[in-house]
């Protein structure tokens, strides 16, 4: 049932070498297609250790080839769900994803874009990725390695430890590295979601990191019903956790959701001690630097729209106009602020750097601070700008103050 916690690994020592932590969901992924509870799993290939492709794999041989630890993966599975394979409305899916995919994948069905009655929703717990740019110069200049050296890595408790092929292991502190530019994608860092547990089951290694096993959190009573079936089926050994182990995954998520919030104060306060004039200057000199690929918008889970006000002929921005003026970026950071995820898709495909997963997260903590919202989390609750209620017309408060955006 919902809240239960299981250690978990797969029978076959194969996989459980390859999957780095029990090869516990890869079993449960395998029973699923091979019990024909799912058509098709959703998850990620790694090609090298610094890349990997969206993988929609429907043979359970071919599972194996997408276990193991994804140290710079970041793919945009479920807009890949979305416009390429039907939002789920003709298939059953099993899709396997980060905190930040998961709640995509949710904010997305409120939109009647994928149909979650048909998507088994398969949490990995993490604590962020890397820039593949960035985890390479970064073996070399602060580890000491050479990246093709570098096997994996994992963070725990403001730790970022680097596992070579040989074994060997080599841990600095995170903080420190992410002061200098290293570390984690700007978005990872801010993210206060290391377990998710608005999925079906979380997965992850923290608590089981002694006995080489997967850490299972049930999370939906759907959830609980796939994971006693696949045992019952003989998929998978279990154990109860001990209290210790419970104890210490609750220290390492409570870690990492601190380091979070530093992150976050430090990234929004540069914005915050600006007045409005001098922050909206600031962003209108990055706005500036906009070429209008659009790549912000057709990578943000959130833009749903069939037909986007953005494109030329709409009337809102002029045709041919390159940098498109700043109305384009704001009428974009206004659309999604409501239900932003800080997945990063916006910033990592970003030609010109604008930090627009910075900005757009920014107004989405502010929105959450008044109307109470948590994108992605509860498929029955409506996004504030996709609602009224009557008693907002109360809200004496807040006053809105455009003075700044003259001329
Ligand atoms: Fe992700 Fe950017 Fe869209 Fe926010 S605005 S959900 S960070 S792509
Ligand atoms: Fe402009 Fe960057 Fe968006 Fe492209 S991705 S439209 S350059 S803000």
């Amino acid at each position: 049932m919902k809240g239960d916690m299981y250690l978990a690994w797969s029978k076959k020592e194969d996989l459980r070498e390859k999957a780095g932590s029990g090869g516990a969901l890869t079993e449960i992924l395998k029973y699923l297609l091979e019990s024909k509870k799912v058509d098709v799993v959703v998850t990620v290939k790694p090609i090298t250790l610094y890349h990997g492709m969206p993988a929609v794999i429907t043979e359970p041989k071919d599972l194996i080839d997408s276990a193991g630890v994804f140290y710079c993966v970041s793919e945009n599975l479920p807009r890949l769900v979305k416009e390429y394979l039907n939002g789920a409305f003709d298939m059953k899916m099993a899709f396997v994803g980060r905190s930040c995919d998961i709640r995509a994948v949710i904010e997305i069905a409120k939109r009647n874009k994928i149909n979650l009655e048909n998507i088994i929703l398969l949490g990995l717990s993490c604590t962020g990725t890397l820039s593949p740019a960035v985890a390479k110069e970064m073996a070399e200049k602060e580890f000491g390695v050479n990246p093709e050296e570098v096997a994996g890595h994992h963070i725990d408790e403001g730790k970022l430890t680097l596992i070579l092929n040989d074994g060997k292991e080599i841990t600095k502190d995170l903080k420190e590295l992410e002061e200098k530019g290293f570390g984690r994608r700007d978005n990872c860092r801010r993210c206060e979601v290391p377990i998710p547990r608005m999925a079906d089951l979380a997965f992850g290694r923290w608590g089981g990191e002694k006995k080489k096993a997967t850490f299972i959190e049930v999370c939906s009573e759907r959830g609980g019903e796939i994971l006693n079936s696949a045992i019952q089926a003989g998929y998978l050994e279990t154990e109860k956790p001990t209290s210790e182990e419970i104890k210490e995954r609750a220290q390492k998520e409570q870690s990492a959701i601190e380091l979070a919030h530093y992150w976050q104060e430090r990234d929004f306060g540069e914005y915050k001690k600006m007045n409005l004039e001098e922050r909206f200057e600031y962003w209108k000199s990055q706005f500036n630097q906009c070429i209008k690929c659009c790549g912000c918008r057709d990578a943000c889970p959130i833009c749903y729209c069939d037909e986007c006000v953005l494109e030329p002929g709409r009337g809102v921005i002029k045709p041919g106009a390159v940098p498109p003026g700043w109305t384009f970026s704001i009428i974009r950071a206004f659309h999604v602020s409501d239900s932003c995820l800080n997945c990063g898709q916006c910033q990592e495909v970003c030609p010109s750097n604008i930090p627009l997963s910075r900005l757009i997260f920014m107004v989405n903590r502010e929105i959450k601070e008044v109307f109470g919202y948590e994108p992605g989390v509860e498929l029955e609750e409506k996004p504030p700008l996709a609602r009224f209620e009557e008693k907002e017309k109360l809200i004496e408060e807040i006053e809105l103050n455009f003075s700044a955006l003259k001329g």
